[in-house]
């Protein structure tokens, strides 16, 4: 799939190929028909955040590894879906939760899964909706809101 990417922090982002997300279980595929822009893309184009008292958060201590697609605030149209996904179809254009932990830990238990150390968050550690395709894990809010 073709993405806008972070190739380098810092640097213009560049139109890469990037390998098509494969849906498993309950997996969303969306293909991208808007996405916002917001400073936390910012932020993974600096390459982390300035927590104050010159500590620095760097993206790619929290899992992110270039190139890397950047937008978490996501529409897209329901295109493919793991076996056991439920609720969709193809064609339904949805609003993406983008907030989605690993589903294991006690963050995500509490549904605090903004605060997992483990997080799966397109557009913050796996690519987002700068790419054409987004691949939506499961979540608390489940994938996707609207219909
Ligand atoms: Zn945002
Ligand atoms: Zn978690």
């Amino acid at each position: 799939m073709k993405a806008w990417a972070v190739v380098a922090h810092g640097a213009p982002l560049e139109c890469v190929e990037l390998p098509d997300p494969e849906p498993a279980g309950t997996d969303v595929v969306v293909e991208v028909t808007r996405c916002g822009v917001c400073h936390s893309d910012l932020h993974l184009w600096h390459g982390g955040y300035d927590l104050g008292g010159g500590k620095f958060l760097a993206v790619k201590d929290r899992g992110l590894l270039l190139p890397a697609a950047p937008g978490h605030e996501i529409v897209g149209r329901v295109v493919r879906f793991g076996p056991d996904a439920t609720g969709v179809a193809i064609g339904d254009e949805r609003v993406v939760y983008p907030w989605i932990g690993c589903g294991q830990c006690d963050r995500c238990a509490a549904e605090e899964d903004n605060l997992c150390l483990n997080q799966r968050s397109p557009g913050a550690i796996v690519n987002g909706g700068f790419a054409r395709l987004v691949k939506v894990p499961p979540n608390p809010a489940g994938h996707l809101a609207g219909g």
